[in-house]
């Protein structure tokens, strides 16, 4: 995820952030609040809308511990002025936008609104280890490459990753899909579905204020992660999310982006021009270390990243790896095939 130039863009609010716990106007009815998170990703920003009969919607929640729902209350305390919460909208399944979703419908007695898709994953890997951990993560890294005994055990042991800052999740939901228009307090937001980030994100646009709330689609200063995990091995997301951010040049170029890190901004257009150079730059370094040798997904790492990595982001790194791979080997470039050692590589063709 290495940061762009972002001079390209304009930033309305400059570098104005809202105080943990508070909100920032945005547009009209629209309001921005951040969340902590522990990673190096350190925050989340999560959206506050009108909402019908004098209530509000919340547009993501954080993940679950205890700083999230400490800034919720204060926000509940300061910011809601006797307004309740009316429902709780989820961009896509990630822990952290759908982390407090059953905390927050269960607080305030509303329903959670969601993809099928997202819904579905988020249900299964709290209930379970898939996707982000354990053993059959660490045999899918092994397959390509990652193979080192420590970053091997701390993957296996990384069973309960999802479920540690997912819990559970709302037992009943209702069903975000593309093209449909939810109308919160009098405004029709537009479902954008984008795919390769997750099962079936779901970006919300404002056509008459002119906002999309991008999720992790389009982020400012970071590429997002598009990943392939153990569960869906073959899969080929980034062709997924090329696909889908280039939908979103359809939208206005003077459009306010709302995006889930970093801060909003103008130039969305630009800004879809820069991640496609981005993906186009690293799929040709990739494309060029597998001419000179046929190389597995971490045998490409340091090409790719040019900085150390900590766990967390090795395997979002690794997953990103394969999905360039993948791509590169569904247009024709690459073949992939185990070697003797049992390492998937990748060969020009
Ligand atoms: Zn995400």
């Amino acid at each position: 995820m290495p940061r762009a130039d972002d001079s390209a863009l304009h930033y309305p609010l400059g570098a104005t952030l809202p105080a943990t716990g508070r909100t920032l106007d945005v547009a009209p009815g629209v309001r921005w609040l951040r969340m902590p998170l522990p990673f190096a990703l350190d925050h989340i920003n999560l959206w506050l809308l009108d909402d019908d009969d004098a209530g509000v919607a919340i547009v993501d929640c954080g993940i679950a511990n205890d700083a999230t729902r400490a800034a919720w209350e204060q926000v509940f305390e300061h910011e809601l002025h006797g307004q309740p919460v009316r429902r709780v909208l989820v961009t896509h399944m990630h822990p952290d936008h759908v982390g407090l979703a059953h905390w927050l419908t269960e607080r305030w007695d509303c329903r959670l609104w969601m993809s099928a898709s997202d819904w579905s994953a988020a249900r299964l890997a709290s209930q379970s280890t898939t996707g982000y951990g354990g053993e059959s993560a660490a045999r899918f890294f092994a397959l390509h490459g990652l193979v080192d005994e420590q970053a091997q055990a701390k993957v296996r042991a990384r069973s309960n990753y999802y479920a540690s800052m997912v819990p559970t999740v709302p037992t009943r939901y209702r069903r975000l899909m593309a093209g449909m228009n939810v109308t919160v307090g009098g405004h029709a937001w537009r479902c954008i579905a984008g795919w390769g980030h997750a099962p079936e994100h779901i970006a919300l646009y404002n056509e008459a204020l002119g906002v999309l709330i991008s999720g992790d689609m389009v982020l400012p200063r970071i590429s997002t992660n598009v990943s392939v995990i153990d569960l869906e091995p073959e899969a080929n997301p980034l062709e997924l999310y090329l696909a889908s951010i280039a939908r979103l040049r359809e939208l206005p170029a003077d459009t306010l982006v709302l995006p889930s890190h970093g801060r909003p901004f103008v130039g969305l257009h630009e800004r879809i021009d820069q991640l496609v150079a981005h993906h186009d730059a690293r799929l040709a370094e990739a494309l060029a270390a597998c001419r000179a040798r046929p190389c597995s997904a971490a045998e490409l790492l340091p090409v790719l990243f040019q900085r150390a990595l900590d766990l967390h982001q090795t395997t979002f790194a690794m997953g990103e790896s394969i999905a360039h791979l993948h791509l590169l080997a569904a247009r024709g470039a690459l073949r992939g095939a185990p070697g003797a050692d049992g390492v998937m590589r990748f060969a020009a063709v």
